[in-house]
């Protein structure tokens, strides 16, 4: 009998991974978590029956929304992780030498355990004891509210408005995350789709652009995700992301993010910059 796992993706369309094996079924205080063997993704997890990440496709989403703002801050030194469980994003930041420190708070250590156990290719920066590397198991909310002028960086690799991530989404949220950037600092978000959250988009861009002098939005092409391609945000003090020189990034080994893409994924087709306007 063939097994399949569905990921409601709107009230009205489905998306489905025939499955080899589901590894691990369980619950923790703020979700359902799973992890599944799939004939197309590979292993991948799966939160509240949302999927996060895949091994086939996971590189996409963690390389860009970790290397894109590391490499516009010309210095990173201090970095944070708001979510992030499954460490793919703590993988790549600290493969930038000039992160002296890299924090990540994600509020739900069984997501972090369950991956460290079945994604280990993923979670691969939590399974050492690193010194730049500190994880605490908390809400990113909380933090937010009490960090101020701390970091260079902050990525905010959450999962969808809902459950314990609403609250990520929200203006009082950005005008901690601004709070909490030294005055040169900069963040970015996951920001869902552009063909199926395009309100949520909106609402985004217009709060953290009420709030962050320079406000920009790219795009990656990402399988796993409703309608393919998935969109970030990000919000920034002074550097601009477009005003990067490109040819002083320095090369790193990497399977989708390159100088040209640095620059690339902040074109925009025309329907997203009218959403955004
Ligand atoms: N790449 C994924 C995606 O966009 O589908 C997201 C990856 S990661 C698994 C998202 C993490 O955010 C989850 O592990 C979840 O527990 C965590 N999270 C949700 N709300 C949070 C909060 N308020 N504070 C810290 N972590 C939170």
């Amino acid at each position: 009998m063939e097994l399949w796992f569905s990921e409601k993706q709107t009230p009205n369309l489905s998306m489905s991974a025939r499955i080899k094996e589901t590894l691990y079924m369980g619950e923790s205080n703020y979700q359902e978590i799973a992890v599944v063997d799939t004939y197309e993704f590979g292993r991948m997890l799966v939160l509240d029956g949302v999927f996060q990440t895949s091994l086939f496709d996971e590189y996409i989403y963690h390389e860009m929304i970790a290397h894109v703002p590391l490499f516009t801050h010309p210095d990173p030194k201090r970095v944070l992780v708001i979510g992030g469980g499954d460490g793919g994003s703590m993988r790549e930041v600290i493969r930038h030498t000039s992160v002296e420190l890299a924090e990540m708070v994600e509020i739900d250590g069984l997501v972090v355990d369950v991956c460290k156990k079945y994604l280990p290719e993923i979670s691969a920066a939590l399974l050492t004891d690193n010194p730049r590397v500190n994880l605490t198991i908390g809400d990113g909310i909380g933090h937010m509210a009490r960090a101020e002028n701390t970091y260079d960086v902050i990525i905010v690799d959450c999962s969808d408005p809902i459950g314990p991530g609403e609250g990520l989404f929200t203006y009082n949220f950005y005008k901690d995350v601004y709070k909490a950037l030294k005055p040169d600092g900069l963040f970015v978000q996951q920001t869902e789709s552009p063909f199926y959250h395009q309100q949520l988009l909106k609402r985004l861009n217009r709060d953290i652009s009420s709030l962050f002098p320079i406000t920009r939005t790219y795009l990656a092409h990402i399988p796993l995700y409703p309608g393919g391609t998935h969109s970030f945000t990000i919000g920034s003090k002074i550097y601009d992301p477009l005003a990067v020189d490109i040819v002083k990034i320095p090369s790193m080994n990497t399977r989708y993010y390159n100088l040209e893409l640095h620059k690339n994924c902040f074109s925009l087709p025309n329907f997203v910059q009218n959403l955004l306007k």
